[in-house]
């Protein structure tokens, strides 16, 4: 048996257990091994039975004098059962057992645990835990009891699977797994860090002797999951350095300059220090690796403006991509705009505009375009810039294609989803970060408040006033009722009673709805009336709140919105102040507690996505970060992404293992596993 053995090898599991062992994501014994238990249950007091008081969760070890089923008034089985040692006798009940008077052998030792309980005068074990209690062997490295007798792992469980099932299936495996367990961190960070082995951890994790025990095993896997991620992605770093770069790139500070002066607007600070960072990448003999975070209206544009104009001016072509056809059409516009007056040839390249002969696009100095500019005839004979807008949109396979086209061009990376810092640096560990955490002057700043129980009639009437003088129009917000990602029926039935109660509430306005469960054509109906304007407000559920684009929507008006984070309610809020006009978003919750409506009142204060987001992993854990999961982060086990001291070590431990990862090869084979989103050097 290996790592890799698929359970249904194993002894004692079926096709049938190998089914159901597959929802809880397990198919390989490696699998097995890293289901850890969420909880123990201490039932490592072991008592003698003639001292067992009623109350106490224990265990009792003696001989069986003897099992029977009985009948009870009802009808029902019940099993009672007689056990001795050398203090005295107790007696146990199971109920609807029946199965235990053949299972549990009279004359055998067994151990008990469960809940000691005072059944008239007498002391009884009512439904304990139990398991024949055979010889300790020296050869194991498990005791001799895994249900009883001791912590016990509870695990996550799924129909048919139940943690003791899971246990019994657990304890032998790492008994027969010797070598495959190997330690495969430099002792040097064992040592710094004073973590336990590798193998003791992955046996403590699951059958501790102790709290302690179970403590530092889960602290040494953390540590774990950190640190391999980040190694991943160092060594991604490692390899992309290697790449022979396709062209170096001069940077002339004074048309950089004249550039800039001839923009309508000055770069914002944040933008003048991702510029420069940018630029001093673009300026090195190595190929850049940058990604570039800000929110929506943060002005990246701009910024991969200046450095497509850096190529430019030195005679290499940029290539630009975008994931939608209407954002590589604005690209293209924009891009087109900025550099027109440097005599600047750009092409723009989508499924439905083409240029017919392909080659004909290496006369050009910028392409723009979507997936088209993947096309296999499409090649640029001197390329040296590719920025790809929205990266998370993209595969690493199409990434590395455009890459690859010639030589290997610098690469700048965008996006908007706003994800702490922390995160970032984790698992983007291998790029090099620009923030803009600034927005552009100027930009209206959507007015926030967060509107009590007692305030909700005045806010109401306001909202009502204000569609009608101002012409407005609005958005209401219901939560999904269900903590999932997934809006289902009785999300849509709670936002469709909502639209009916406020048809009364605003008598004198039109209303729609909008929930995913509508068919397409009557989405795009009601999406258009809004548009128009013909409908005032729209009550929606956040599911479809994406893409929406109406200019004369001023009002965002969230329900429950303590439900929601606080980087998905900034992203709602992003639906207005897109017009000329004063745009609000009312966040209205029912919530008592000052610690919830703190958190809101960021809303009224921050502006900035990826600074709410920090504030929402310190403030409520990571499980709430929007849309992480969405976006196919990892699911850490054991770590957190909001503790920053171990995010911290483990960088630190990547940084220095990858240093020296020549010699260390079991560290090498561990990190062969860790190929998320590699770019590999052509
Ligand atoms: P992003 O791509 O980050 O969402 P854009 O690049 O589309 O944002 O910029 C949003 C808007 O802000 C654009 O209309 C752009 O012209 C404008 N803009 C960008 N930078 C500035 C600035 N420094 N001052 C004023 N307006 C700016
Ligand atoms: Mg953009």
């Amino acid at each position: 048996m290996t790592l890799d053995t698929p359970v249904s090898k194993l002894f004692m599991v079926g096709p049938t257990y190998a089914r159901r062992l597959k929802k809880l994501g397990i198919e390989t014994v490696e699998n097995l091994i890293n289901h850890f238990p969420f909880r123990y249950d201490d039932y490592s007091l072991v008592s003698k039975i003639g001292r067992v008081q009623p109350g106490e969760k224990i265990t009792l070890q003696g001989e069986v004098l003897s099992i029977k089923n009985e009948y009870t008034k009802y009808g029902k089985k019940i099993q009672k059962a007689k056990i001795a040692d050398e203090t005295g006798e107790v007696e146990i009940t199971w109920f609807n057992q029946p199965f235990l008077v053949r299972v549990i052998k009279v004359g055998e030792k067994y151990s008990f645990s469960g809940k000691a309980d005072l059944f008239g005068h007498k002391v009884v074990l009512l439904n304990p835990e139990y398991e024949k209690l055979k010889p300790p062997n020296i050869k194991y490295q498990i005791p001799n009891t895994i249900h009883t007798g001791r912590l016990v792992p509870v695990y996550p469980e799924t129909r048919g699977v139940s943690s003791k099932w899971i246990r019994s299936r657990i304890a032998p495996v790492l008994n027969q797994l010797k070598s495959d367990l190997r330690e495969y961190l430099p002792v040097s960070i064992l040592l710094k860090h004073k973590m336990m082995p590798y193998r003791e951890a992955i046996l403590k994790i699951h059958f501790p002797e102790n709290r302690a025990a179970a403590q530092k095993a889960r602290e040494r896997l953390a540590f774990d999951e950190l640190f391999l991620i980040q190694s991943a992605a160092q060594q991604r770093k490692k390899t992309w350095q290697k790449n022979k770069l396709a062209c170096q790139i001069a940077i002339d500070q004074e048309k950089i300059l004249s550039f800039l002066s001839q923009l309508p607007f000055e770069l914002t600070g944040a933008q003048k220090r991702c510029v420069k960072e940018i630029l001093t990448d673009l300026g090195k003999k190595t190929v850049m690796n940058r990604l570039l975070q800000g929110d929506v209206g943060s002005g990246k544009t701009v910024v991969a403006a200046v450095a497509i104009y850096a190529a430019f001016s030195n005679g290499y072509q940029a290539a630009l991509m975008a994931p939608t056809e209407i954002l590589a059409f604005q690209h293209y516009q924009t891009i087109k705009t900025m550099l027109k007056p440097f005599g600047v040839k750009i092409a723009l390249q989508t499924r439905s505009i083409k240029f017919d002969k392909l080659d004909q696009l290496d006369k050009f100095d910028i392409v723009v375009g979507t997936h088209a500019l993947l096309g296999e005839k499409l090649t640029f004979s001197k390329l040296g810039l590719v920025v790809i807008d929205e990266q998370h949109r993209f595969g690493v396979e199409q990434r590395a294609r455009l890459i690859k086209k010639s030589g290997v061009p610098h690469v700048l990376t965008m996006s908007a989803t706003p994800i702490p810092r922390t995160i970032t640096l984790t698992l983007y560990g291998d790029l090099d970060l620009s923030f803009l955490d600034e927005m552009p002057p100027g930009r209206q700043e959507v007015k926030t408040w967060v509107v009590s129980q007692q305030k909700r009639q005045a806010a109401l009437k306001w909202i009502e006033k204000e569609i009608i003088n101002e012409s407005s129009q609005a958005f209401i917000i219901y939560p999904l009722i269900e903590e999932s990602q997934n809006e289902t029926m009785k999300d849509v039935r709670a936002a469709t009673a909502e639209y009916e109660r406020l048809q009364k509430v605003f008598p004198r306005l039109n209303l729609g709805l909008l929930h995913g469960r509508l068919k397409t054509k009557e989405k795009e109906s009601v999406l258009a009336d809004f548009k128009e304007g013909k409908i005032h407000i729209l009550v929606s559920t956040p599911v479809v709140e994406v893409g929406i684009d109406v200019p004369n929507a001023t009002i965002m008006m969230v329900e429950g919105a303590d439900r929601f984070g606080l980087a998905q309610l900034h992203q709602l809020r992003g639906r207005v102040g897109r017009g000329s006009k004063k745009s609000y978003c009312f966040l209205f919750s029912q919530s008592k507690s000052k610690k919830v409506i703190s958190r809101l009142s960021a809303m009224e204060k921050i502006q900035v996505g990826i600074k709410l987001a920090e504030l929402d992993l310190k403030m409520r854990g990571p499980g709430d970060i929007y849309g992480l999961r969405q976006h196919g982060f990892p699911d850490f086990k054991l770590a957190s992404f909001a503790d920053l001291e171990l995010i911290e070590k483990t960088r630190q431990a990547s940084v220095e293992a990858i240093a020296n990862i020549a010699k260390l090869s079991k560290l090498q084979d561990k990190l062969k596993q860790y190929t998320i989103r590699d770019i590999e050097p052509n």
